[in-house]
C-alpha cells in the first residue's frame, strides 16, 4: 500500500494516532501518520521537528502576510522551528520562498502576523520597539550581503563599533582572538574602501561576533564575493561555531555555502518543507532541483526526519 493510500485510510478514521494497522515494521511512525493526517484535515501539526536540546531561537506557528485583500501575500505560513545553541543552520529555498521574511522575523527586524518568537528565552513579538532594539543590540549579530561597514571608520573601529555604541567594555583577550581569526593583520587601520570584498566581510563577521551575541543571523554572506573569498568568510563562520560555540542562522542560495551547516532548512511557498542534518553538495543540489522542479512537491513527512 502506498503512503498516500495509507494516509487516505488514516484520514477516514476518527481518532488520529490510534491506528492498529500501523505496525512497527513500517518505514514511518504513528507520529508521521498523525502529522500527515493533521495536514490533510487542515489542522496544524503538533511540531515540525522534535524539540532541540538547548534552543536559542524558537518560532511557533509564525506566519507573515504582507498587504491586504486580493493583493495579500503569505510570505511565511505557520513556521514552527527551533535553533540549537552552538550550531550553524542554513536556510535555503527558491527565490520568493520566504527565507528573508523568516530571518527578519526570527531576528526581531520584522513582526509576524501571528505566532511567537523567542530569542534566548525572551518572547520578542510583544516587546515594545525600544526593548526590541536593546535586545537586538545585546543578543543578536547580523551579517549582510553588502557588508554594511561605515566608510569613515577604520576596520578596527568598525569592528568594535557595537561595543562603543552599547557603552560596553572591550574584552581584550576575546578581541585579540577574534582579530587573529579574522586574519587582517596590518589592515586593521585601513578604511573599508582600502580593503577587498572578502576582507570587508571578514571585518563585518568580526563586528557581528564582538558582542558575543546569543545568535548570529547571516543574510547571503557570500552573495557579493567570488568563490575563494567567499570560502574564507564561510571558514570564519564555521570556526566561530567550532571554537566559540556561536549559534548561526544563515540564509543562502549557494549550495556550497550550505555544506558548512550542521543543519539545512528548505522553504517553499512560505513553508518549511524540509529539515535535515548536514548535507553534501549533491544532496543539496538534488533537493533544490526537486523544489524548483515542475511538481516541486516534497513529502511533508520529510520535515520530521
Ligand atoms: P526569499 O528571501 O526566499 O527570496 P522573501 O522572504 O523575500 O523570499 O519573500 C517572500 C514573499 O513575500 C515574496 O513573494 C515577496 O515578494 C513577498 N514580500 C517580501 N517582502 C514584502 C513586502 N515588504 N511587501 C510585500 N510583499 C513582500
Amino acid at each position: 500500500m502506498t503512503l498516500s493510500e495509507r494516509t487516505d485510510q488514516a484520514t477516514a478514521q476518527e481518532a488520529p494516532g490510534a491506528f492498529p494497522h500501523v505496525g512497527a515494521d513500517l518505514p514511518f511512525t504513528i507520529e508521521d501518520v498523525d502529522r500527515v493526517l493533521a495536514i490533510a484535515c487542515g489542522r496544524r501539526p503538533a511540531s515540525r521537528r522534535r524539540p532541540v536540546a538547548d534552543p536559542v531561537v524558537r518560532a511557533r506557528g509564525v506566519s507573515r502576510r504582507y498587504g491586504r485583500g486580493d493583493a495579500a501575500v503569505d510570505a511565511l505560513r505557520d513556521a514552527t522551528v527551533e535553533f540549537e545553541r552552538g550550531r550553524l543552520t542554513a536556510v535555503m529555498g527558491p527565490s520568493g520562498s520566504g527565507k528573508s521574511t523568516l530571518m527578519h522575523i526570527l531576528a526581531g527586524l520584522d513582526r509576524p502576523t501571528s505566532g511567537s518568537v523567542e530569542i534566548d528565552g525572551v518572547e520578542i513579538t510583544r516587546l515594545k520597539e525600544r526593548q526590541l532594539t536593546k535586545l537586538r543590540r545585546d543578543r543578536v549579530g547580523f551579517i549582510f550581503q553588502s557588508f554594511n561597514l561605515l566608510p569613515m571608520l577604520s576596520a578596527a573601529e568598525n569592528l568594535t563599533l557595537p561595543l562603543t555604541i552599547a557603552g560596553r567594555p572591550v574584552d581584550r583577550a576575546y578581541l585579540a582572538a577574534l582579530v587573529d581569526r579574522v586574519g587582517l593583520g596590518d589592515r586593521l587601520d585601513h578604511r573599508p574602501a582600502e580593503l577587498s570584498g572578502g576582507q570587508q566581510q571578514r571585518v563585518a563577521v568580526a563586528r557581528a561576533l564582538v558582542g558575543r551575541p546569543a545568535v548570529l543571523f547571516a543574510d547571503e554572506p557570500t552573495g557579493n564575493l567570488d568563490s575563494r573569498t567567499g570560502r574564507e568568510v564561510l571558514d570564519l563562520l564555521r570556526r566561530s561555531v567550532d571554537e566559540f560555540g556561536q549559534t548561526i542562522v544563515m540564509v543562502t542560495h549557494d549550495a556550497g555555502a550550505a555544506t558548512i551547516a550542521d543543519r539545512v532548512l528548505f522553504l517553499k511557498d512560505g513553508r518549511i518543507v524540509l529539515d535535515r542534518d548536514r548535507m553534501d553538495r549533491d544532496e543539496i543540489f538534488d533537493t533544490i532541483k526537486e523544489l524548483e522542479g515542475d511538481d516541486g512537491r516534497l513529502d511533508p513527512l520529510e520535515v520530521a526526519r
